[in-house]
Parts: structure tokens; C-alpha cells; sequence
């Protein structure tokens, strides 16, 4: 049995027991500890401490060999805690990127939802649409589905939640209809979300997330945006909101552009839809500003910018 210490730690917040921990095979991030701390030791190594607190970085273990035992001991020499995490690093996704002008070429089969049609909506500037209709869809949600964890253990879900709210209101403010498809903590299955557009006859549709790297990657070299969209009409909108998001957060978190994605809430034929990663929560960094109530009001009017700019650009 390897003997495993965190010293000098006061608390050690562990990411809730049922969600998904990042790893990589250099790089396990095990815990958080409060801003300050930075003599911490794991396994008998000394460990990364990001400077805002955070992560937990244990470098050189090997992949596959994910069961991480860590004894957390007080200053006083009590054992607190004992946590014992087994990671899955096999999972991968796979995400094609859409230059500008290049050809995507989709890599899983196309579904069609079962409420969907096949005719695209007219743009709203090619109808002189009045009182455009907005689905806006808070990702995740509910005690089983809380989405990416920030390194002190916040949920993707609230932040997906808390950033909607504040373009609800916006979009109001601007003579939008303004349907969502949560408005509080609680699940919402996957495919009953676009459908919610489909019913209120929507004119466009936006998924919002916070994002976390794949499993298999090192999560503190992962920090962008980008908005995903699955067809033409959906790009459209995306590459509004993107551009206006790549003003909005310039020098701070890059633009990644708009990226094709074949989920559930963008594959949709008639409505344009996109889904917006907002930032990576599962950085430091990016969780401060992820939960830093200026900086989401400030993407909340860039979101709103970009819809607005959509709706005159046929
Ligand atoms: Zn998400």
C-alpha cells in the first residue's frame, strides 16, 4: 500500500464522488485546496498547486492505474479523510473542427429527432418576423446531471443556469420572446429540450454550457470558447454569437470559432441552433470568471449582440 499524505492542506474540498474527474496520464488533479496553500504532498511526491487555489496537480502517474489513494492530514497529524477515486481515461470524444472554408465531414450518422421536419425556417430578416421567439436551454441540470465540476466542486449546471437568467432578461429588454427550457435546478432529458422549440414554433435556439477538456487531456492547458452548430442555418447564428463573444472576451479567454457538432440540441433541420461554450470551468482561471457575476452579464449582452446581429443578416 503507497502511503498517501496531502500536508498542509487545512481542507481539501474533493469533487463530489459521481462526477467526472479530469485526468490525463501525467497529470491527475485530485482535490482543491484554498488559495495559498502550496506545500502540499501526494504519494509521497510533491505536488502542483495552482496559485488560485484549485486543482491539485499529481504529476507521473501512470494511465490505466487510476485508483488514487489519498490520506488527508490535518496540521496536528489527524488523518481526516481517506478518498479512493478510480478514473476512466479510456473515454475520448472525438470533435471536428469547421474552419472557416473547409468541408466537415460528419463522423456520426444523422439522426433525425422524431418531432423534426426537414424545411429550415425562412430567415428572420427574409419574413419581416416580428417578436422573434428565443429557446434558451441552461445545459444539465437536476441531482444526476450536474455537468462539468470547477476544481472547488461548483457545478457546470449553475453556471449555465445563472448565465441564462441574465440573457433572458436581455433578450426581454430587446423585444425578444424568451422561452427556457429550465429555469431552476432540475433535470431535463436530453431530447425534450429541443423539442421545447419545436412545440413554441421557436425562430432559434441556444444551448449554453461551460466546458471541460476531454479525459484524456491535460485539463490546465484548456481554456476557450467556441460555439458548436450542426447545419447552415445553425451556423449562421453561431458565427454571429461567436464573433461578438470573441470581442466580448478578447485577451482573456480565445476564440476557438464555430465548431461543427452532431448533438441533440444543434441537429436540428428546421430551427437554427447552436450550443455555446462560454469558457472552461475546470481552470482556475476560468472558474473565477465563470462565477464572476460582471464578466457573465458582460457575455450575457454579447450573446444578446450576436442574436441580434443574426436576426438582420439573412
Ligand atoms: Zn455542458
Amino acid at each position: 500500500m503507497i502511503l498517501s499524505f496531502i500536508v498542509a492542506a487545512l481542507s481539501v474540498a474533493f469533487p463530489r464522488e459521481d462526477t467526472k474527474l479530469p485526468s490525463v496520464e501525467k497529470c491527475y488533479l485530485i482535490g482543491s485546496v484554498s488559495p495559498g496553500v502550496t506545500n502540499v504532498i501526494v504519494q509521497g511526491k510533491a505536488a502542483t498547486v495552482h496559485p488560485l487555489g484549485g486543482w491539485v496537480a499529481m504529476a507521473d502517474v501512470s494511465a490505466g492505474k487510476n485508483a488514487i489513494e489519498v490520506l488527508s492530514v490535518d496540521p496536528s497529524g489527524f488523518v481526516t479523510q481517506r478518498v479512493v477515486r478510480t478514473v476512466n481515461v479510456a473515454a475520448k470524444k472525438k470533435i471536428i473542427k469547421d474552419a472557416v472554408s473547409t468541408v466537415v465531414e460528419k463522423v456520426q450518422p444523422y439522426k433525425k429527432l422524431p418531432y423534426a421536419g426537414e424545411v429550415p425556417k425562412v430567415h428572420p430578416a427574409l419574413r419581416a418576423a416580428t417578436n422573434l421567439v428565443v429557446v434558451l436551454d441552461p445545459g444539465h441540470g437536476g441531482s444526476v446531471d450536474k455537468g462539468a465540476i470547477s476544481p472547488h466542486s461548483l457545478p457546470e449546471k449553475d453556471a449555465n443556469l445563472r448565465l441564462a437568467k441574465l440573457l433572458k432578461s436581455e433578450l426581454e429588454r430587446r423585444g425578444w420572446s424568451v422561452i427556457m427550457t429550465r429555469e431552476d435546478d432540475r433535470e431535463v432529458p436530453l431530447f425534450s429540450r429541443p423539442k421545447v422549440a419545436h412545440e413554441k414554433n421557436a425562430d432559434v435556439f441556444v444551448s449554453i454550457h461551460h466546458n471541460a477538456p476531454p479525459f484524456d487531456r491535460d485539463p490546465r492547458l484548456f481554456r476557450y470558447h467556441c460555439v458548436y452548430a450542426w447545419n447552415d442555418i445553425g451556423k449562421k447564428v453561431a458565427a454571429a454569437i461567436n464573433r461578438r463573444m470573441a470581442a466580448c472576451l478578447e485577451g482573456k479567454v480565445k476564440s476557438n470559432g464555430v465548431l461543427h457538432a452532431n448533438y441533440a440540441v444543434t441537429r436540428n433541420p428546421e430551427i437554427p441552433s447552436c450550443l455555446i461554450e462560454v469558457d472552461f470551468i475546470t481552470v482556475p482561471e476560468g472558474e473565477l470568471d465563470s462565477w464572476n457575476y460582471e464578466r457573465s452579464k458582460k457575455v450575457a449582452l454579447a450573446i444578446a449582440d450576436g442574436l441580434d446581429d443574426w436576426k438582420i443578416t439573412p
